[in-house]
């Protein structure tokens, strides 16, 4: 029997209704790979027990033949989804073994559509941060390793456990969370297919809040086929997140064609910076050589406000994080603080906070606050606020010119674990990724090639808002050309 943990979900979905196995069989090999795969330190909670009974619902579903979307397919969640009387702590200290009396509707979504939980995945604390390493779990670890070279390598951040279980075929697909760019860059580091959808287009009731006017949640997955498969069931019109688009969801498969002939690319000249490498200028130039042979133009443009984003996003993201971590405060959630004789509700606030927040949490709420502060709001934030909209216009502009937008995911490979201890150095991780979030434009990273001490390397397509079906069509025909199908070298 071919290996069950190595097939996309579209082809799982044909032999679970062909009855070439079953969604248990499929289930039990994937717990298997978690059980084994535990060196990695991906997942901060198994749910075997209950990924058992729902491959049981899904085979009994497959039997009478009315077997939903994603019936028996198994996934990991991000922890910073909120899952009924499942530990949901966001990476946290301060969530300390929350186990919330709700579910999200993103994964609301995907058990109505029958998938089955195998638990779930570490992920930088609150999601701020490139590289897993603020979790409170410790660092995920990359399954790619270099050539020849045994040093450990980040999977990328904040979703790290859902790009290395899935690189590392510990899922058949995972949930991510993306606000400056932390579903594209871990699937960049990983050679795996990662989609940030247009603020709105998915809800965001029950996913943790960072940055609520960036935060959008997307899925990680094998190909840009299975990304429509996946996005189909986690978008959807939500009364309970008044932000959540009111626009039909179309059907994203059937937008595959492949077709892309008369589409214009764009090639923004703003996304060459120093210090990025050869090689993913290469895979860049081939990128839109590919995208030209199918029959598309490409445009060189200019996004001319590029250079501010990542200042204006390290403002914005911030401010609204400071805001939104104010509730844990000891009362409601997670921890508690031990208090001292004489203690009161100041103390219990303060020591709470100060025990359960790690460092870049605490470093992110002092920005945050600063910039909110009465006489400095004007000179950074209504300034940041100002700054978006320029972005925004950037794009308005880029868009009456061409269909999508062609950039590098990141600057270079995976890094080292420990590699980058300055956290402005780590801010330049997002570079070419938050200006999306600042648009609340979609985004895709699809594996490009491997670099040349092989290491995955990943190229970004951006489109217009709610245009979804066009960008993964458009994705699709990139994939189908660069034709990328390495998987990394098992060692854990
Ligand atoms: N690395 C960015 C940050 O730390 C993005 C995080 C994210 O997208 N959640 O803020």
């Amino acid at each position: 029997m071919t290996d069950l943990t190595s097939l996309t979900i579209a082809d799982a979905r044909s032999k679970l209704r062909a009855k070439e196995f079953s969604a248990t069989e499929l289930t039990e090999a994937f717990i298997g790979n978690v059980e084994g795969g535990d060196a990695l330190n991906a997942w901060c909670e198994k749910t075997s027990d209950l990924a058992r009974e729902q491959a049981q619902t899904a085979d009994a579903r497959l039997a009478e033949g009315d077997a939903p979307s994603l019936c028996g397919i198994p996934l990991g969640i991000k922890d910073l989804f909120c899952t009924n009387g499942i530990r949901s702590q966001a990476g946290s200290n301060i969530l300390e073994d929350f186990k919330p009396p709700y579910e999200s509707t993103v994964t609301s979504n995907l058990w109505a559509d029958g998938a089955v939980m195998l638990g779930k995945l570490s992920m930088d604390e609150f999601a701020m941060g490139s590289s897993n390493e603020t979790a409170c779990y410790g660092p995920v670890i990359n399954p790619w390793r270099r050539k020849g070279d045994d040093t450990k390598l980040t999977p990328g951040g904040s979703s790290g456990g859902s790009s290395a279980a899935l690189a590392a075929s510990m899922a058949m697909a995972t949930t991510g969370t993306d606000t400056g760019g932390s579903i594209r860059q871990p699937a960049a580091f990983t050679g795996t297919v990662g989609l940030k959808p247009t603020w709105g287009r998915v809800s965001r009731w029950g996913i943790v809040a960072f940055a609520s006017s960036l935060d959008q949640a997307g899925p990680f997955t094998r190909t840009v086929r299975d990304s429509a498969i996946m996005l189909q069931s986690m978008a959807s019109v939500d009364e309970k997140d008044s932000t959540s688009a009111d626009i039909a969801v179309p059907d994203y498969e059937a937008a595959l064609t492949g077709d892309v002939k008369g589409k214009r690319i764009g090639i923004p000249k703003e996304y060459t910076v120093d210090g990025m490498s050869a090689e993913i200028t290469k895979f860049w130039e081939e990128g839109a050589e590919y995208l030209r042979a199918q029959g598309a133009e490409i445009v060189e443009i200019s996004l001319p406000h590029t250079k501010y984003a990542l200042p204006a996003y390290y403002i914005v993201s911030p401010a609204e994080c400071s805001s939104n971590l104010a509730r844990y405060d000891g009362v409601r959630y997670g921890k508690r603080a031990e208090l001292a004789q004489g203690d009161g509700i100041t103390e219990l606030y303060e020591k709470t906070r100060a025990e359960g927040f790690g460092d870049e949490v605490k470093r992110r709420i002092m920005i945050g606050t600063y910039v909110l502060s009465a006489g400095y709001y004007d000179a950074y934030y209504t300034r940041a606020q100002k700054v978006r909209r320029l972005i925004n216009r950037d794009f308005e502009q880029a868009f009456e010119k061409v269909d999508a937008i062609l950039t590098p995911t990141t600057p270079s490979p995976a890094f080292g674990l420990g590699e980058k201890s300055d956290p402005l150095e780590m801010y330049l991780q997002d570079i070419f990724t938050v200006t999306v979030n600042m648009a609340g434009l979609p985004g895709i990273s699809i594996p490009a090639g491997l670099s040349s001490d092989g290491l995955p390397l990943g190229l970004q397509l951006i489109g217009k808002a709610f245009d979804e079906a066009n960008l993964l069509n458009t994705a699709y025909a990139l994939e189908t050309a660069l034709d990328f199908t390495a998987m990394p070298e098992k060692w854990w």
